[in-house]
């Protein structure tokens, strides 16, 4: 079969508009969408595993398509969805009208199409001959931390499922990806002492000394790029830092008691995020003695806002091999982007990032997947239930 040209199957395309026509912004509830993908699996016989947020507003699903089967492949997405606030759309962003070829909607090219073409081969990775199962794993919370996917991993281990292999099927234009960056994201608090501004000495300005942990990680971000060793590859081939808020302050007159600012690191897979984050609150700390010796309440805190490992695969993975031969594409590619790949290969499952669409239209207005990507997924699918081993 021409990969390439493979035409798209209705079923594949309906159920891909059907999905992008629910609103799955990640501050929504997703139960629409898991409960769609549930029911379509019960159609075929499948139970879902859901696991659901503290609040029963969200859900993961996991599914089994071939239960006795050993061990199997996830195929993982995440229903949630960016907002589209303030972007300029031609038109509604949950219409998932098809124009010149493209499938538009908030959505398409990250990431429902992949979780629409994987459901809708759901019957025949039933009937693979394989040895291997099929595991779908669609999770919540990715837009704003990859937070659900770790409670769907954690379920699937007290499951006893011990997959062989994850395809995460983030949008790559279907080329296999073997590493990204992390993201690590912390808020910082300053409390300080409030003066009128003429008794500068009675206080401790909380701007200021916020100002010296924001100095700090600038000093970190310019040691990343000075004498990190590059990893070719990346748009930016060293780790960054980079402060994205900054409040604090009430009036001219009024040495400021409360600032706050946050950051983020996106680290290389060679490097630490967890020890630049120690650094910056070790820094912090030194400030605090002179801080607490005016007002002994002064001080740092840091909050935890989000934390997406890097992602570091190979190129000699099965998982790999079986992702270029599915997809037709003899190299691999390193993505800009978190996923949840890390969170899947730091639990032991060797893994791949490979889905349908362009990340240059991802999180856009007019946001879209062109059909050719969404028949070439689907060759994509059909491949892997005709697979008899990994690699
Ligand atoms: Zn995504």
């Amino acid at each position: 079969m021409d990969i390439t040209t493979a035409a798209l199957s209705p079923r594949a395309l309906s159920l891909a508009q059907a999905l992008v026509r629910i609103n799955t912004v990640s501050a929504n509830s997703n139960l629409e969408l898991i409960h769609l993908a549930r029911d379509e699996l019960s159609r075929l016989g499948v139970v879902s595993r859901l696991t659901y947020n503290a609040e029963k507003t969200k859900a993961n699903l996991f599914a089994t398509l071939g239960e006795g089967k050993p061990a199997g492949v996830i195929l993982s997405g995440h229903t949630d969805t960016v907002p589209w606030d303030g972007q300029d759309w031609s038109d509604d962003p949950l219409s998932g009208s098809v124009r010149d070829g493209r499938l538009y909607a908030r959505g398409s090219a990250d990431m429902k199409s992949f979780i629409a073409i994987a459901l809708a081969h759901a019957g025949d990775f039933l009937a693979s001959k394989a040895p291997f199962a099929i595991h779908l794993a669609f999770s919540y919370d990715e837009e704003i931390g990859c937070f659900g996917v770790k409670e769907l991993i954690a379920d699937m281990r007290d499951a006893g499922v011990a997959p062989l292999a994850c395809i995460v099927g983030e949008p790559t234009s279907m080329v296999p990806a073997i590493a990204h960056k992390g993201v690590y994201r912390y808020k910082c608090c300053v409390r300080g002492k409030e003066a009128h501004s003429s008794l500068t000495p009675r206080s401790v300005n909380a701007i200021e000394m916020a100002a010296r942990v924001v100095g700090k990680l600038r000093d970190m971000a310019e040691t990343f790029e000075r004498e990190e060793p590059r990893y070719p590859g990346f748009d930016v081939p060293f780790s960054t830092a980079s402060v994205g808020q900054f409040h604090g302050g009430i009036a001219d007159n009024v040495v400021p008691r409360d600032a706050e600012f946050r950051y983020e690191f996106r680290d290389l897979p060679t490097a630490d995020a967890g020890r630049m984050q120690q650094e910056v609150i070790a820094h912090a700390r030194s400030l605090e003695p002179a801080m607490k010796a005016v007002a002994p309440e002064a001080g740092f805190s840091f909050e935890t806002i989000c934390e997406i490992p890097s992602f570091l695969g190979s190129a000699g993975d099965a998982v790999t091999r079986l992702a270029q031969r599915l997809s037709g594409e003899r190299g691999t590619t390193l993505v800009a982007f978190g996923t949840e790949a890390g969170i899947f290969k730091n639990s032991g499952i060797p893994t791949v990032v490979c889905g349908p669409g362009s990340i240059n239209q991802a999180h856009q207005p007019d946001e879209y997947v062109s059909l050719e990507q969404l028949a070439r997924c689907e060759a994509f699918m059909r491949g892997l239930a005709a697979a008899r081993e990994i690699g």
